[in-house]
């Protein structure tokens, strides 16, 4: 197949031939995802490039969007951070908000389908659409569950308990449910623009747009300018190793249009990197991904200072570059980078700056814990990989046991 075999220099024939019979035993079957943002975020990114692979291997996938409006998006980014420990009350209004968008996006949608594949706690009240039947529904997490503020989880959990199946991204994010669990970590997928190879012209001719020096070191973030991304946090390092190395700062990230706190974030970083020549806040539009990938090789050291982190598919964007990751030990980001050896995990502001000037000081270090990390995600967190444990997943939850290939 066009597409798949593009893969197997990644990964290998066997793998796109696995993918192949898996798909074979599936064709025709429909499977609807629907989320809350086209652009912006990790869900996003990665449904963009899964839908046409899926597609390729005769999977009749689809992705819908739910529509709300600012106070919806404003309730469920307060939801967003409560799961993620933030004590939040919520008001009878916030809640009706929250199950009236969900019953109008239900209106609207066909929810249709033989899988209807529910990501995160925007549209998980679309469950109560469920009819008796064969149609299976799954519910796929994928923010950092370790710590939810309780009324939140259990609030949410009345709804999540009525899907067949859940999906988390880390083990650390297991809950107590009457349901079962899977546990499938995200992807990166080395094809897209975002992660394929670049000509090094491409590369200089980013930099030179954004002005900043290819000669000295470039320290980067990308994210969304979000509080648990800690972009301030950023800065305070940056600046606390700025007196003894020569380096520059990239604070590169866009919005989602279901992200409603972006804009506060960022003024806050502007007020405190304020005529800093050496700083960048790159605010990048939705299609950046070439820009991302040339910032991202271009930089010397990546960070990822999440004090909460789903997966932190920019840690993997990272590692496949092969670059020096420094990130908080959070969610997902452990499985991604074991410690001093394809990455540094840290646990503060001290710990980052530590960890910094010890990667921009030596290089040859820098260089080992990248080459790890790229090992690491080529055999872990490929797009390939996650296409597998989803195919087998549907086919665990459609067919009867006997039609269940086992390698
Ligand atoms: N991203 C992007 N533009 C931006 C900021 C981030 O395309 O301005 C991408 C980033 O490269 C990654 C994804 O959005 O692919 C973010 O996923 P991650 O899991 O790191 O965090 P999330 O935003 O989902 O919390």
């Amino acid at each position: 197949m066009a597409l798949l075999d593009d893969y197997e220099k990644f990964v290998g024939p066997e793998v796109v031939y696995e993918l192949e019979l898996y798909a074979s035993k599936l064709s025709g079957v429909i499977v609807k995802n629907i989320n809350s943002t086209k652009v912006g975020g990790g869900v996003a990114e990665i449904l963009t490039r899964m839908i046409p692979i899926l597609k390729e291997l005769r999977v009749n996938a689809h992705w819908d969007v739910i529509k709300g409006d600012d106070r919806f998006f404003e309730v469920t980014k307060k939801m967003h951070n409560a799961l993620h420990g933030q004590n939040m009350k919520f008001t009878q209004e916030e809640i009706d908000i929250y199950l009236d968008t969900n019953e109008r996006n239900a209106d609207q949608m066909e929810l249709n389908g033989d899988i209807l594949f529910i990501h995160d706690p925007q549209p998980c009240a679309l469950i109560r659409r469920k009819k008796k039947g064969e149609q299976k529904w799954i519910w796929r997490c994928h923010i950092d569950f370790s710590n939810p503020d309780p009324f939140t989880w259990n609030f949410l959990k009345e709804y999540i308990e009525q899907y067949d199946l859940s999906i988390f991204s880390a083990p650390s994010f297991a809950r107590e449910l009457n349901i079962p669990q899977v546990l499938i970590s995200p992807s990166i997928d080395p094809l897209s623009d975002k992660n394929k190879d670049l000509p090094q012209e491409t590369i200089d001719s980013v930099l030179e747009r954004f002005n900043i020096d290819k000669k000295r070191p470039i320290v980067t973030q990308i994210s969304r300018f979000d509080y648990l991304k800690d972009p301030v946090g950023v800065v305070k390092v940056y600046h606390r190793i700025r007196k003894y190395i020569d380096c520059q700062l990239v604070l590169a990230g866009g919005g989602a249009t279901d992200d409603t706190e972006g804009a506060k974030v960022l003024s806050e970083v502007e007020e405190i990197t304020a005529n800093d020549p050496d700083i960048f806040l790159l605010l990048l539009p939705p299609s950046s991904d070439m820009e991302i990938n040339a910032l991202q090789r271009a930089s010397t050291v990546i960070l990822q200072k999440s004090l909460k982190e789903g997966f932190g598919l920019t840690v993997a964007e990272a590692l496949w570059k092969s670059k020096p990751v420094i990130a908080g030990a959070v969610g997902g980001i452990p499985l991604q980078i074991a410690h001093k050896y394809s990455g540094l995990l840290t646990h503060s502001l001290d710990g980052t700056a530590f960890a910094l000037k010890q990667l921009l000081q030596n290089p040859s270090y820098a260089k080992m814990l990248g080459e790890n990390g790229h090992n690491h995600i080529r055999k872990n967190f490929l797009i390939t990989r996650h296409i597998r444990d989803y195919l087998l997943l549907f086919l665990s939850l459609l067919h009867k046991k006997e039609d269940i290939v086992y390698l």
